[in-house]
């Protein structure tokens, strides 16, 4: 049996606090207790908010918690090929349609309709019609440079997988454990490309899970949800799904989940106040 594979995939859009800590740890704690790989990926797609210095922070913050990660980094801004690839593939399914909008022209239509759907974030599902745009006019608009996003037409893609399921070692948000039945209808025709970038959160997750053969995905109950969609991405190319483990997320004293500007819990901070690797287990409540 080849050793299971896990991965840490911080987004460098700001410095790392508490809560990627605990992913972070547990991802090395779990691998060294399965003698798993522990591999660490660079979820830089968002150009306009990742910046070389919160990267470099990410290195400098693990390597001082004391985790060790396999050589090379991914990167996904150097993986847009690959991306793409997986695109073209839902394309030729027929799976794939652009949308105009913007965000303003969105959001006035699902004012005009409410009570209007929204998916598990909380952001309204995609009101438009533009699955059902004459193919002239959409050419016409692409060929004047309009921008568009490639959406998944989540009817289509539901009717070429059937049912789907994850196995959750964790929990989601209402506890959900064990044999999970996936809902990726809750989320609507997701965006699979952005108008700036040729993937989103989701295809690249999905693509990067494949591709670098993680079996074991740890990560924070925030994203629970968001599994449902790498399920059926994974299920239309015929990918292995890997196995789920959703950990509890750390609130700030308000309840709310801790951001990335909040001082008190920043890891660079922690350390500056003279906290060591063996406090930050503690603070995050290991061991
Ligand atoms: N890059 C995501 C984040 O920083 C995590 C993605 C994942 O683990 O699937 O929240």
């Amino acid at each position: 049996m080849p050793p299971p594979v896990f991965r840490f995939a911080p987004s460098p859009n700001g410095y790392l606090h508490l809560g990627h800590a605990l992913s972070a740890l547990l991802n090395a704690d779990r691998a060294k207790a399965a003698r798993g790989r522990l591999l660490l990926r660079i979820e830089d797609i968002d150009a306009a908010r990742c910046r070389p210095e919160y990267e470099a922070a990410i290195y400098e913050g693990l390597a001082w918690l004391g985790i060790a990660w396999e050589q090379p980094v991914r990167r996904q801004s150097e993986h847009y090929g690959d991306y793409r690839t997986a695109l073209a593939k839902f394309d030729a399914m027929g799976l794939v349609y652009p949308s105009f909008e913007s965000r303003a022209e969105i959001a006035a239509l699902v004012a005009a309709r409410e009570p209007w759907p929204r998916d598990p974030d909380g952001a309204p599902l995609y009101p438009g019609n533009a699955k059902t745009m004459a193919a002239a006019e959409c050419a016409r608009r692409m060929a004047a440079g309009a921008p568009y996003a490639l959406r998944l037409d989540m009817a289509a893609a539901l009717a070429r997988t059937g049912a789907l399921t994850w196995e959750e070692t964790g929990a989601g948000p209402a506890g959900e454990t064990g044999t999970i039945v996936a809902d990726p209808a809750a989320w609507g025709d997701v965006i699979l490309a952005r108008k700036e970038t040729p993937t989103s959160y989701h295809l690249a997750v999905a693509v990067d899970d494949a591709a670098q053969g993680v079996t074991e995905v740890v990560r924070g109950r925030d994203l629970f949800h968001s599994t449902s969609v790498h399920r059926l991405l994974q299920a239309l190319l015929g990918w292995l799904a890997p196995r789920y483990h959703h950990h509890r997320l750390i609130l700030d004293t308000d309840g709310n989940k801790l951001s990335k500007s909040t001082l008190a819990t920043g890891l660079r901070e922690l350390r500056a106040r003279g906290a060591s690797a063996a406090d930050l287990r503690k603070l995050a409540g290991l061991d």
